[in-house]
């Protein structure tokens, strides 16, 4: 697979015109501002893609940028220049909404280096379109039974307080098993920043089901979480 940075081309600055191997907002030799384009959201910040991200220095860097950026810097730029600094900052915006928050980094990521995932691709599996994790079938029809049951018990008005008590138990249980996913996808993040591309993919192809696994049990939550409530 491809990665994107080793695929881009060095890009003139409009400028000075010395090239850079990978894109940034500004000119590294004569600071100007650069268009937005042909880089990614790891680009943006001058970093490699990896996963275990310092939070405090993404920070501090996306403060640094924005103030760069700020349209009092280009009171007296070309129109170009003013145009580039409001799309620079549209795209600071989002690199640091995606790279700061761990899951929408890791999907990043992830398609990045050309997995399939997110909801659109769920369906996808024709002989298993729910994508019911193997091992949780079981439970998971069970816990289906128990929500019907309550939901109809609601329809007239009647209050099953051990029925509660059982789907608040699943509850608690599948809240356990998110946190189980999550832990297993920090170790994932060092596994892939630390290898080789052969051991990449296979942590690649693993943090793809974790992410599968999550939205699943995600949505299961949710339907807990509703019927309870209502
Ligand atoms: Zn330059």
């Amino acid at each position: 697979m491809l990665n994107v940075l080793d695929s881009a081309v060095p890009v003139e600055c409009w400028s000075c015109s010395i090239g850079q191997s990978t894109t940034t907002l500004f000119c590294p030799h004569c600071s100007k501002i650069q268009p937005p384009s042909g880089g990614n959201y790891f680009t943006v910040f001058s970093l490699t893609p990896h996963l275990n991200i310092d939070l405090a220095a993404l920070e501090t860097e996306f403060h640094r940028l924005s103030r760069k950026l700020h349209p009092d810097r280009f009171a007296r730029a070309t129109d170009q220049e003013k145009e580039w600094s409001l799309a620079d900052t549209a795209l600071l915006n989002d690199a640091y909404r995606t790279l700061k928050e761990p899951l929408r980094r890791t999907e990043y990521l992830l398609k990045l280096e050309g997995s399939e995932i997110g909801e659109e691709f769920a369906g996808k599996d024709k002989a298993n379109p729910s994508r019911v994790p193997a091992d949780l079938l079981e439970e998971v029809f069970e816990l289906n039974m128990q929500l019907d049951e309550m939901r109809m018990a609601r329809k007239v008005g009647e209050e099953d307080p051990a029925l509660h008590a059982s789907l608040t138990e699943a509850k608690n249980k599948f809240e356990a098993m998110v946190n189980d996913v999550d832990q297993d996808l920090r170790k994932e993040w060092t596994n892939w920043d630390q290898s080789d591309q052969t051991v990449r993919q296979s942590s690649q192809n693993k943090m793809v089901s974790l992410l599968d696994r999550r939205r699943y049990l995600s949505n299961l939550l949710r339907d807990v979480t509703e019927t309870l409530g209502a």
